[in-house]
Formats: structure tokens, C-alpha cells, sequence
């Protein structure tokens, strides 16, 4: 789509990208029209594991949303990372990784990857200067980190990356294809946990990856049938209808989630907020972002304190999922950290009586509200 820029996706936009309307389940044609049978062929629908009708139309509106040529939809955010790693890594080939990654990647890449023979290096976002890409084919990063909020310079590592040769993967699940497009600023491919803010309801576990780059795409969709990580057709139909009101869910998360973070900056029982409108530079790239999303980090010292927090809420729900319309609360080094020693934890920054919050779409005085009185027990 020309003319589609960081902040051009208006709600009358997404209405007009086309309607879900195809058939839900179709499973094989090929009978009717053996003669069209080709197997690089997305758009004949054969079997339902290759291609089907209402997956490849959320597969382009999704596309859309990216600013991307084309994108393969998977059963996972997982199945995603999983199938783009390995469209392009094979034995003896070399990857880079961000140090904070999501915690499925981190076990892909500990305990898979090495196995097949691939070797791979990390680098932490507080030193891209160091970045070990000499004869590496991927540098692979996440946008906006989990659960610091720290932001990647995408623009940046996209030179440095391309400098030498290597493809930039960036999972933007944490900041979605409304709040930043990362092919824009140079990476190669874009992956998304639509789990999160893309269907944004909390009943549905798809993965997305898309790129300019139509053969890549190619090479990834091979890759989604035959390691068999294909989306369900009826998640992928829901995820049509989730994603109509996928601006005006991210307005009211920015905005929540942006006041809940000032307001929470000057309560006397929180020793540490993080959440990129508080912080006084960002990476240039993000200056035009309309917003940050609905995850907030906020530092209650001890863990004991944490808990109370928690437990004391009455509208935040504890679960470790995010970014759906429904305020959620997790404690990180009880649950997507607890395999952390107290060192790597120390290490990570994360402090024992950290809470990631993820903040729903509700009024947002109820929210300050609860989060007051919760505060007030401790
Ligand atoms: C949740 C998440 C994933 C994994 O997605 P699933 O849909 O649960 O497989 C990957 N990356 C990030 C940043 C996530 O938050």
C-alpha cells in the first residue's frame, strides 16, 4: 500500500483493506482443478495446510498493516520465529541475537538451534557498538524489550547489519504494526505474536512474519507447511474481525498505559518505572511513534511488596499473557523470569519486587483507581 507511513492507519483505512468474506474451512480442491496444481503457488488453494482462502486474506491485510509486500501467518508467535530462523539458517551458518529476548525464543535458540548446528551469538542492547556480525546471517532483535521497555535501534543495527551482509529479524510484537513499522526503517523481516495486540482479545494463538521481500516470504511459507505450523482457519478468521479495531485499541492502550506510567512515576512506594514517554532520549526512529503500548514495568522494591500489589488488585487480573483489551499484572521474576538465579536476575536489571503491567482499554480512572488503593495496602 503507497503512502501508508508510521501513523497513516485511520480506522476507515483497515475497513477498506479487504473484508473477510471467503469460506472458513476449505480443505482440498485439487480434484476440481488438477491442472492448476503448482506448488510454489499460494493463491490455488489444494490443502489447507499449503494455503487456504481465509488465512491468505488476513495474511494480506496483515501485510498491509506492516507496510510489507506479502507475510506468512503461523499456528504461533513461536511457530513464526521458529520457520524464519530456519528459512534461512542451515548447519555452520552463524546468527546474532539480542541478549533480552522473549523467553520461547530464548529456549529456541539454547535448545534447538545449536543442535541443528548453527551457531549463535548474543550482543545486549546497552552495547550495539559490539555487536559480533562478522560472518553472520541474521541479526535477530525485539523492537521494545520484555519487561524493561527498552527500545532497539532498528534504523541503526538495520546499517550495521546489511554493512555485513546479514539479514535484520525484528519481532515487533511489543510495539504492533500501528505504533511502529520496523521494514520501514530497514529490517528485512517483521515478526509478530498475533496472540498480542494484533487479535488483542486474549482468545486466539497465532504468529505473523512479513517482508518487502517476496521470495523470503517465499522461503518462509515452504518452511510453515512443511514443518507443519500452519494457522488454524477459523483463529485466523477471528483475527480478521480482531484487527477492524486494532487503531482504536492501540490509541486507548497508549493512552492508558502512558498516564498509569506518569502517575505511577510519582508515587512515593515505586522506586523505579520504566515506560519510553518517561525516558528523556529514545533512538530516532521511534520519535514519530504515536505511542509505546499497554506494558508498563514498575520497581516495588521487594518482592513481598509485589505480591501485596498484586493480590490487592481488583480490575488487573494476575496472568502472564499481554496485551489484550483486559488489564493484566505478573510479577517477572515469579513467573516469564523465574529460572533466573538471583545473579542473572541482578544481571538482567530485574529487580525481585518488579510488576509488569499490561494495561487494558477500561476507563482509565478506574485503573488509577485500583492501582491507588493496592498501593495504599502496602
Ligand atoms: C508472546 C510472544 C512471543 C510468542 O508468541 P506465541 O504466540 O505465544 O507463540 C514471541 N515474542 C514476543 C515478544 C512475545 O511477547
Amino acid at each position: 500500500m503507497k503512502g501508508f507511513s508510521t501513523r497513516s492507519i485511520h480506522v476507515g483505512e483497515i475497513h477498506q483493506l479487504d473484508s473477510v468474506t471467503t469460506p472458513i474451512f476449505q480443505t482440498a480442491n485439487f480434484l476440481m482443478n488438477p491442472s492448476k496444481y503448482k506448488v510454489d503457488e499460494r493463491d490455488n488453494y489444494i490443502y489447507s495446510r499449503i494455503s487456504n482462502p481465509t488465512v491468505r486474506a488476513v495474511e494480506q491485510k496483515l501485510a498491509n498493516l506492516c507496510g510489507a509486500q506479502d507475510g506468512v501467518l503461523f499456528s504461533s508467535g513461536m511457530g513464526a520465529i521458529t520457520c524464519s530462523l530456519l528459512s534461512v539458517l542451515s548447519e555452520n551458518d552463524k546468527a546474532v541475537f539480542l541478549t533480552e529476548l522473549y523467553g520461547g525464543t530464548h529456549s529456541l535458540i539454547q535448545k534447538v538451534l545449536p543442535k541443528l548446528g548453527i551457531q549463535c551469538e548474543f550482543f545486549s542492547i546497552d552495547d550495539i557498538s559490539v555487536i559480533p556480525v562478522n560472518g553472520a546471517k541474521v541479526v535477530y532483535v525485539e523492537s521494545l524489550t520484555n519487561p524493561l521497555l527498552k527500545l532497539t535501534d532498528i534504523e541503526l543495527l538495520s546499517k550495521i547489519a546489511h554493512q555485513n551482509g546479514a539479514l535484520l529479524f525484528v519481532d515487533n510484537t511489543f510495539m504492533s504494526p500501528y505504533n511502529f513499522r520496523s521494514l520501514e526503517f530497514g529490517a528485512d523481516l517483521e515478526i509478530h505474536s498475533v496472540t498480542k495486540y494484533i487479535n488483542g482479545h486474549s482468545d486466539v494463538i497465532l504468529g505473523f512474519a512479513a517482508s518487502k521481500d517476496k521470495d523470503l516470504i517465499s522461503k518462509i511459507w515452504q518452511k510453515m507447511y512443511t514443518l507443519g505450523f500452519n494457522p488454524d482457519p477459523f483463529q485466523a478468521y477471528l483475527v480478521g474481525r480482531s484487527v477492524k479495531t486494532l487503531v482504536l485499541r492501540m490509541e486507548k492502550h497508549n493512552q492508558n498505559a502512558k498516564q498509569i506510567a506518569q502517575f505511577l512515576s510519582n508515587h512515593e512506594k515505586v522506586a523505579q518505572i520504566r515506560y519510553p514517554t518517561l525516558y528523556t532520549e529514545i533512538p530516532e526512529c521511534y520519535e514519530n511513534c504515536p505511542g509505546f503500548g499497554a506494558v508498563v514495568y514498575c520497581d516495588l522494591v521487594t518482592q513481598e511488596n509485589a505480591l501485596k500489589f498484586v493480590e490487592g488488585l481488583k480490575i488487573f487480573k494476575q496472568a502472564t499473557s499481554l496485551a489484550g483489551v483486559e488489564s493484566l499484572v505478573t510479577i517477572p521474576s515469579l513467573t516469564s523470569h523465574a529460572s533466573l538465579t538471583d545473579e542473572e536476575l541482578k544481571k538482567a536489571n530485574i529487580s525481585k519486587g518488579g510488576v509488569r503491567i499490561s494495561v487494558g482499554i477500561e476507563d482509565l480512572q478506574d485503573l488509577i483507581d485500583d492501582i491507588e488503593q493496592a498501593l495504599s495496602e502496602i
